[in-house]
């Protein structure tokens, strides 16, 4: 409820991160979802480009379209993204929590029998 992600927006297109303003201008041309027409590019990093949106109210760190926002933002924070290797702002009140630890996974698959094929 802060707004942060309003204002620091990585954008996913298809399977991809929007990383350059070429890039993007022509996903904006070639593309109808409306969510692009609200959206500015404000800076860039590794990962991609870093969007802002026209629709955030930033005095009262609300969405102005809160009813109608797109499904990027109903779903946010979305996990693919983040697989991908998007970064959650370190005040941000959502985190993501793995279900089992690495090294518990590697546990189990250390204890399983390697099969081993003969050649003939
Ligand atoms: S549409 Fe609303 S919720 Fe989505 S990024 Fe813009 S201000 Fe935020």
């Amino acid at each position: 409820m802060c707004g942060a992600c309003c204002e620091n927006i990585y954008v996913r297109h298809g399977n991809k991160i929007i990383k350059t303003t070429e890039e993007f201008k022509k996903i904006k041309t070639n593309n109808n979802y409306s969510f692009y027409q609200h959206i500015t590019p404000i800076d860039q990093d590794d990962f991609g480009l870093i969007f802002t949106c026209d629709k955030f109210d930033k005095e009262k760190k609300l969405c102005k379209d809160h009813k109608s926002r797109p499904s990027i933002c109903r779903n946010y924070p979305s996990e693919e993204i983040f697989k991908m290797g998007a970064q959650l702002k370190d005040d941000c009140g959502y985190y993501f929590e793995p279900i089992e630890k690495f090294s518990e996974v590697f546990k189990k698959i250390s204890k399983k029998p390697i099969k081993k094929f003969n050649k003939q």
